[in-house]
């Protein structure tokens, strides 16, 4: 059923080109900023860093965090935000600031590093993972939730069992999961959102949705 969806869901949509970054530091300051946001407020806030020449970890490191909050004040809670970025720049300084570095860590110990630092939780800790490390490991949010549970109609799953589901039925590939995550968010944005719009629904057209409704 999984391959299925995602056929329908990348037939209908395209490819997504996740993530959308310069580098592997510009994609965890959008990992970490995206939280409870619009991607468009998180790109707001990542132009603002661009223009301070900020999306390098040194030099972010080096900020005053009042510059840091007033660059990321688009993307929202930015003095708990600001807080969360230099957490992670005070960890990524154990590893002289460089990704290669961690790319050395296997995938468990990788992901229980990153969940160590404060204010990383499963959510980002497993973008960064899949989209920075190239890691099999399929990223769950509050849309994939809301699809699952429609398509299912089994109730609501939690992260870690919607995340087991996934990686036991698909093959453990970074670039399909890294494409099916994307596809997950840009149908509940467009179709499959807080009010559902079933009747231009492609899953709906191919019966695969328990909760359809033809409205
Ligand atoms: S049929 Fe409706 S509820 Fe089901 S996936 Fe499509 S839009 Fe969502």
């Amino acid at each position: 059923m999984l391959k299925k969806i995602f056929e329908i869901l990348y037939d209908t949509y395209g490819p997504q080109y996740w993530w959308p970054s310069d580098s592997d530091f510009e994609t965890a300051v959008g990992a970490i900023l995206t939280q409870s946001v619009s991607w468009r407020n998180v790109e707001m806030a990542i132009n603002n860093l661009r223009r301070m020449d900020l999306l390098n970890p040194k030099k972010m490191y080096a900020c005053l965090t009042g510059i840091l909050e007033k660059c990321i004040k688009p993307a929202g809670f930015f003095k708990v935000k600001a807080r969360r970025l230099k957490n992670f720049l005070e960890f990524l300084k154990d590893y002289d600031f460089d990704f290669d570095e961690l790319k050395k860590f296997d995938t468990p110990t990788l992901r229980k590093v990153l969940l160590n630092v404060s204010g990383i939780g499963k959510e980002t800790a497993d973008t960064m993972l899949l989209y920075i490390f190239k890691r099999p490991v399929f990223v769950i949010d509050a849309y994939t939730i809301r699809l699952f549970e429609r398509l299912t109609n089994e109730g609501k799953k939690t992260y870690d069992e919607l995340q087991e589901f996934f990686q036991n039925n698909l093959e453990n590939d970074p670039d399909l999961f890294g494409e099916f995550h994307a596809l997950i968010v840009v149908h509940c944005k467009t179709v499959c959102k807080k009010k559902p719009v079933c009747s231009v629904c492609k899953i709906n057209q191919n019966n695969l949705c328990k909760k359809a409704k033809m409205v």
